[in-house]
């Protein structure tokens, strides 16, 4: 019998017993951290800037209310004319978006257009062929009858899906287009500098494919102008220098994706580049939302992991309250909002300035 061998066996049990038992310390760390940035952060201390839902039926061509439908998708309708950005309903899982494949889900378009109210619509204008803008776009214009406006990339979007040619019109860059009494234009702009999924959509599109397969193909601002009042949706946290000179907007919706993650330099610069060139009486933060999860009336901020919503919320607040003449709202989503004419809101009256 071999007395040295028993304590030798016992040592190395002990050794790996440490080992395992130090790494799952680290792996639950580790879950305990992931999470942790996973949890929605609140945005509880916004609640004020919360704007009034129109509740009273819209008199003929006295109101425009804009519906916000999550990221940059929002309804613009006068009674007569309703138009839409983007039009993403989609919003697949963070696991089909990180390591799957996604596509349109028609059932998840079908019941936001109900949800919305929206039985038809003279155009869908998208802002850039992100899958967060441009995945669905084609099928809420298929079933609401919409002309599709859009790049190249977005075109091939479109193909992918088999939507008519004769529907779609390729972005006139600064030339108006006309529907019913508004005037949209669609600006050429800059996205966001993430350095992800650039370039162009070369070919016809057809999903499923990689989230990443929809390439950003040139982003927009898009200016739609009423006899009532003009709104700039800027979709993405990017601008170009000179691009807004000259144009002018009443209110802003203002693209916050990932600008939480920049500095206050890039801050300034965006700020200066939209707000600073058309001055409108209103700022409203649109883009903040997870748009992993499905579109509610309660929409959840990125989770901290991939953004800081609170932080440029609270950046653009400190900048809009040292400027006389421009107040900040949060539009309820799924809910409408006049934005023009007849009882129309006044933002920021936490603020104090209206
Ligand atoms: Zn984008």
């Amino acid at each position: 019998m071999d007395l040295g061998r028993a304590p030798a066996r016992q040592r190395r049990r002990w050794r790996w017993a440490t080992v395992g038992g130090l790494l799952g310390v680290v792996v639950l760390a580790a879950l305990w951290v992931g999470f942790g940035l996973l949890d929605p952060p609140s945005l509880a201390p916004f609640a004020a800037w919360r704007l009034p839902t129109a509740t009273a039926p819209a008199p003929a061509g006295a109101q425009v209310r804009v519906t916000f439908l999550g990221v940059a998708t929002m309804l613009v309708d006068d009674g007569e004319t309703a138009l839409l950005t983007d039009g993403f309903f989609t919003r697949p899982g963070k696991l089909a978006t990180l390591l799957g494949r996604i596509a349109p889900d028609p059932v998840a378009i079908r019941r936001a257009l109900d949800a919305a109210k929206v039985h038809r619509l003279a155009a869908i204008f998208v802002v850039h062929s992100h899958y967060d803008h441009a995945l669905d776009a084609p099928l809420v214009a298929m079933h609401t009858g919409a002309l599709l406006v859009g790049s190249p990339s977005t075109a091939n979007v479109a193909r992918g899906l088999g939507f008519p040619e004769d529907r779609f019109r390729l972005v006139p860059p600064n030339e108006p287009m006309h529907f019913g009494r508004f005037t949209v234009t669609m600006i050429p702009s800059r996205h966001f500098p993430h350095g992800v999924a650039m370039g162009e959509i070369e070919a016809p599109l057809r999903p499923p494919a990689r989230a990443s397969a929809w390439k950003e193909g040139g982003s927009y601002s898009v200016l739609i102008e009423h006899p009532l009042g003009r709104l700039l949706v800027q979709g993405s946290a990017g601008w170009r220098a000179g691009a807004l000179d000259g144009r002018r907007a009443d209110v802003v919706a203002l693209g916050i994706g990932a600008l939480g993650t920049r500095d206050a330099t890039y801050f300034d610069g965006y700020y200066h580049g939209v707000i600073g060139a058309v001055r409108p009486r209103c700022v409203i933060p649109i883009h903040y939302d997870d748009f992993t999860l499905p579109l509610d009336t309660d929409l959840e901020p990125m989770p901290s992991l991939l953004d800081d919503v609170p932080a440029a919320l609270r950046a653009l607040e400190r900048r809009v309250r040292s400027e006389p003449g421009i107040g900040m709202g949060l539009l309820p989503p799924l809910a409408p909002v006049v934005l023009f004419g007849d009882g129309a809101v006044t933002c920021g009256p936490s603020l104090g300035k209206h």
